[in-house]
């Protein structure tokens, strides 16, 4: 039998909801748009959404052809492609006034393009609606096929996001489908498309990877020239999910963040309520500088 562990302090957070985020979750609706903040309950939301003007949009509809076991995703024969979805996105990147939006979507393995074209689409309609907007996107692996992120690199996005999620050993347990060198791989091809545009990685913790893992994870990323790392706490969004093996206090966050810098990123955000997206916006400020 599993021993669940207790949650820590430091993950007891209350949300407040106030009108204005009411206001915002109507438009998401009414505009038939998904949000991993929504989504994935992510305990930022007030902040992203209030004072930092980020959100994260999820495209290419609600339902995933993976089922990676971290995930809360349902999983399932997706909807059909809605091609007016770039430029609701981008409707409501104008309405909610943000500095900064990012774009990831499910794994669409049933199509050959793997949702890059509606995600370059997405790109563009964000930028002529809103030019002064940093745009980050998010995308699976789309198979690993050269072309299709191609198409996303020539769509110009502030950055390009890629999630290793996992050390190398955990990847076939936590990311059904995914292959920890196909992701690197990625990111390095990115790279290598267009060289001024910063790539960035995230790793959860708590699944039962050691540190030395951890740091290899780090070397690899670095090896295959990602600028950007963000390391947050993995949290069970179920009991169906595999279990929280380890909550890392926000002093061992603080330790990994700073061997992540003495490794050459030029950007690490590191806690427990990190999530991929979370102060993004400073993060293409800091890439901008270097
Ligand atoms: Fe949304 Fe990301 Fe902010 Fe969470 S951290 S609220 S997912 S933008
Ligand atoms: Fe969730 Fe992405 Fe895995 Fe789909 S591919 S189950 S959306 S993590």
């Amino acid at each position: 039998k599993t021993e669940y562990q207790r949650k820590p302090e430091w993950l007891k957070i209350k949300l407040n909801t106030n009108d204005e985020y009411k206001g915002l979750k109507k438009l998401m609706r009414e505009n038939n748009l998904n949000t991993v903040c929504e989504e994935a309950k992510c305990p930022n939301i007030h902040e992203c959404w209030g004072s930092r003007r980020t959100a994260t949009f999820m495209i290419l509809g609600a339902i995933c052809t993976r089922a990676c076991r971290f995930c809360a995703v349902k999983t399932g024969l997706p909807n059909e492609l809605d091609l007016a979805e770039p430029e609701r996105v981008a409707d409501s990147v104008v309405v909610m006034n943000l500095k900064h939006a990012v774009v990831t979507a499910v794994a669409r393995d049933d199509l050959k393009d793997g949702g890059s074209e509606v995600f370059a689409e997405t790109i563009r309609a964000i930028r002529r609606k809103n030019p002064f907007t940093s745009i980050e996107v998010l995308p699976s692996d789309m198979g690993g096929i050269e072309q299709n992120i191609r198409n996303i690199m020539d769509a110009k996005p502030d950055i390009l996001n890629h999630n290793i999620e996992t050390v190398r050993r955990l990847t076939p347990r936590v990311r059904a489908r995914a292959k920890y060198d196909r992701s690197l791989e990625l990111l390095r091809r990115a790279k290598e498309m267009q060289p001024s545009i910063p790539t960035k990685s995230s790793l959860m913790l708590g699944l039962g990877e050691t540190h030395e893992e951890i740091l290899e994870v780090m070397d690899d990323l670095r090896a295959n020239n990602v600028d950007i790392m963000t390391i947050g706490q993995y949290l069970q969004p179920s009991k169906k999910h595999l279990p929280v093996l380890k909550y890392y206090s926000p002093a061992e966050f603080g330790e990994l963040r700073k061997i992540a810098m003495s490794k050459g990123f030029s950007h690490c955000e590191a806690g427990p309520l990190v999530r991929s997206s979370y102060h993004a916006d400073e993060q293409v400020n800091a890439a901008a500088k270097q």
